[in-house]
């Protein structure tokens, strides 16, 4: 069953969000499951077989990262399974629900209310503030908090994430390391249960990378947050609970949830 959304944002990152709690509680469940999922793209002579039979569930909670060589389909894999793309064969469910029957609104909906996606690119609108910046998931969502309440929770994720006072300042003013914190407090907005992230550190220097895996890490940790990152970082591979590895659109390991952690 989709779970609500709390219409509280103000949480800091170290207090526990009633999604932390719910795993605490032994909520559990998957968050994803996919089963036999094959994409191809072309036709005729130009036909590519991208994925072919991937099969791979994620448990409420879990950091899994998915890593292989450039090529070998994580993106694809990651559009699907945040229903981006819908063009595949296979069934895929989100939070315990089946995806296939949604329409484009509900699924749309569904993205804004429990997905957020991170970008290697960073994708900031260079006209905006890097508050508004944070605020853009909030004019595509059906149903938002006052516009008050969502100021204060952007100001408030912008600090979480190390950008304290940084509101006003455009994407420009940023380095490349405080644009992608910037794209992570947009991609919190909307309260979601599962990250999804493809090369989130793919544009930065090694210290950088590291310091926005050290970021990812403690959103899971603190905040019970479901993140599934696409990579071929080892660093922020060797940061996950849990590696897939994926080879010429086929999975080599591992399709079983990790036991869920200790709250
Ligand atoms: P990765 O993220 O692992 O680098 P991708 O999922 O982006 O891999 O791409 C997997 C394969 O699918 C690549 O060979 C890529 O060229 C091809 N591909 C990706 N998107 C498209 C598309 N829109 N049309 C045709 N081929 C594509
Ligand atoms: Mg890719």
């Amino acid at each position: 069953m989709l779970h609500p959304n709390s219409s509280d944002g103000t949480a800091a990152i170290s207090s526990p969000s009633p999604l932390r709690r719910e795993a605490a509680s032994g909520g559990g469940g998957l968050v994803i499951e996919a089963r036999g999922i094959s994409k191809r793209y072309g036709s005729g002579k130009g036909l590519r077989q991208v994925l072919d039979d991937v099969t791979f569930s994620v448990a409420r909670g879990e950091f899994l990262a998915i890593v292989g060589p450039s090529g070998c389909g994580k993106s694809t894999l990651l559009g699907i399974s945040g229903c981006l793309d819908r063009d595949y064969r296979g069934a895929l469910s989100l939070f315990g629900e089946p995806t296939r029957p949604l329409r484009d609104p509900q699924l749309a909906a569904l993205r804004s209310r429990h997905i957020g996606f991170v970008f290697q690119a960073f994708h900031l609108l260079g006209h905006l503030s890097t508050r508004d910046n944070v605020l853009a998931p909030a004019l595509f969502a059906r149903r938002a908090p006052s516009r008050e309440a969502l100021h204060r929770r952007a100001d408030t994720l912008l600090a979480e994430v190390g950008l304290a006072g940084r509101g006003d300042d455009g994407p420009a003013q940023l380095s490349g390391g405080e644009r992608q914190r910037v794209a992570i407090a947009r991609a919190l907005l909307m309260q979601p249960e599962l990250l999804l992230c493809d090369e989130p550190t793919g544009n930065l220097d090694e210290h950088t990378g590291q310091q926005i895996t050290d970021l990812f890490c403690q959103l899971h940790a603190e905040r019970g947050l479901t993140v599934v990152a696409v990579t071929h970082e080892a660093a922020l591979a060797n940061s996950a609970s849990r590696v897939l590895q994926l080879r010429a659109g086929k999975l080599l390991t591992g399709d079983t949830p990790a036991a869920p952690e200790a709250a």
